[in-house]
């Protein structure tokens, strides 16, 4: 599992790296105790309007992961809350899951939505991907 997130605090100066690496590790941590293994974390610091090529909904950090790690999207899902997590996704081939927990969105298409990410990991699982292992 790749974890892929928009820290704009840190441009704003509101969370320091260090920070936010310490909240990085305890979910990593936390996800590890259950059984998730999180191969790597990317974000973006940067203040929305600096325009960088890094913030959801822009791919940079999404093709950063297929680079760095071989994730080959076209077997690969995208999770996210909002449309801005999923189009990155959705544009380089994923098939996208909005879990719909956060502010209501209308429009959204995914190829399915989940009341919470439990059921959206139950939902990719029954479509033969086990989400413990990574896809190299
Ligand atoms: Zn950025």
């Amino acid at each position: 599992m790749v974890v892929i997130t928009n820290q704009s605090g840190v441009g704003r100066g509101y969370l320091t790296r260090e920070t936010l690496a310490a909240i990085h590790n305890k979910l990593g941590e936390e996800l590890g105790r259950r059984g998730a293994v999180v191969d790597a974390i990317y974000y973006c610091p940067h203040h929305p309007e600096e325009g960088c090529e890094c913030r959801k909904p822009r791919p940079g950090l999404f093709l950063t992961a297929i680079r760095e790690l071989g994730v080959d999207p076209e077997v690969s899902y995208v999770v996210g809350d909002r449309e801005r997590d999923l189009e990155p996704g959705k544009s380089l081939g994923c098939k996208a899951v909005l879990v719909n927990t956060g502010p209501p969105e209308v429009d959204v298409a995914a190829d399915f939505t989940a009341p919470s990410l439990l059921e959206a990991v139950r939902w990719i699982i029954g479509n033969g991907v086990s989400p413990e292992k990574p896809r190299r």
